[in-house]
């Protein structure tokens, strides 16, 4: 790593971490995230009928999920696909809110949704499409709730804490960040999992970072060990896509898990858990808060 690493980073002071400023704890109702807990989101890509969404939160609660997903506000890359169910979806996910404990976590795609959404939501999720629209981060950072701010495909992570640190400057610092994958030549994933991100991240930032292993890779099967990878390196937590029937899925069937596939996930990751105490008392951050070799 070279002496000016670090350097770049600090240019971003409100979310850069420093020898007064570690760590993070974004709170969310009753869940700390960035704490000592690793926070599993877990849900279908989109909101598609009550029944879908309260079955999907029921199973992932029992499979130990503290925070369901699901978007009602679906950035699609075609016009003639779903597009999302709008308030409606809010009011089911608030639904499973209500009978389940967990928290929620949803898109907002455009700064006029921001109001509405911040009304049923826990967490504003700001998309990988979004995550370069300045009047939408504007807009989530004086609205009064945590934010999700996931990595534009092309972004680098300059680029991801630059983004960070317009919603800070606007007022709100209770932002998680998330790694999604990347456009690298590579086709045999959806998008290449940047793994590396997470350690860099966690050693320049405050903020808490997680995963998704659903969007990084696109198949379903690769869930589960990249969620490993990302546990055992240090992450504090996972954005994962889970649906009652895959197959049937209106968007992102192919990486969304069934509920046995997540409660297996969720079992087999416990051991890749205790690991994460390595990476946080690691040397990466003595290196970053030096900017040395
Ligand atoms: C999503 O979480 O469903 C989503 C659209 O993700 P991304 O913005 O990372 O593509
Ligand atoms: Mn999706």
């Amino acid at each position: 790593m070279d002496s000016q690493w670090n350097g770049n980073f600090s240019r971003f002071d409100l979310v850069a971490k420093t020898d007064e400023h570690v760590r993070t704890v974004v709170q969310v109702r009753d869940i700390e995230v960035g704490g000592d807990e690793f926070v599993v989101m877990a849900g279908p890509c989109a909101v598609e009928t009550e029944r879908q969404v309260l079955e999907t939160a029921e199973a992932v609660a029992v499979a130990g999920a503290r925070i369901l997903r699901g978007g009602a506000y679906k950035p699609r890359s075609s016009p003639y696909t779903f597009q999302g169910l709008g308030v409606e979806g809010l009011k089911i996910l608030a639904k499973a809110r209500a009978e389940t404990g967990l928290a929620i976590v949803t898109e907002a795609m455009c700064p006029e949704d921001v109001g509405v959404i911040a009304e049923y939501a826990d967490i504003m999720q700001v998309g990988a499409r979004s995550m370069e629209n300045y009047a939408l981060l504007q807009a989530v950072g004086a609205c009064g709730r945590p934010v999700l701010l996931k990595r534009g495909m092309c972004a680098t992570l300059q680029d991801l804490l630059q983004s960070a640190q317009i919603i800070a400057a606007h007022g709100n610092s209770d932002i998680i960040l998330c790694e999604r994958g990347i456009r690298t030549f590579e086709t045999a994933t959806r998008n290449t999992f940047d793994i590396a991100a997470i350690a860099v991240l966690k050693a320049v930032s405050h903020l808490p970072v997680i995963a998704d292993p659903s969007h990084a890779s696109g198949i379903r099967a690769l869930v589960p060990p990249l969620a490993r990878a990302a546990a055992a390196i240090g992450a504090d937590g996972l954005l994962v896509e889970v649906h009652p029937a895959p197959e049937e899925a209106w968007s992102d069937g192919k990486q969304s898990l069934t509920f046995h596939q997540f409660r297996e996930m969720m079992h087999d990751l416990e051991p890749y858990l205790a690991l994460r105490e390595i990476p946080r008392r690691s040397r990466l951050e003595l290196v970053a808060s030096r900017g040395g070799h």
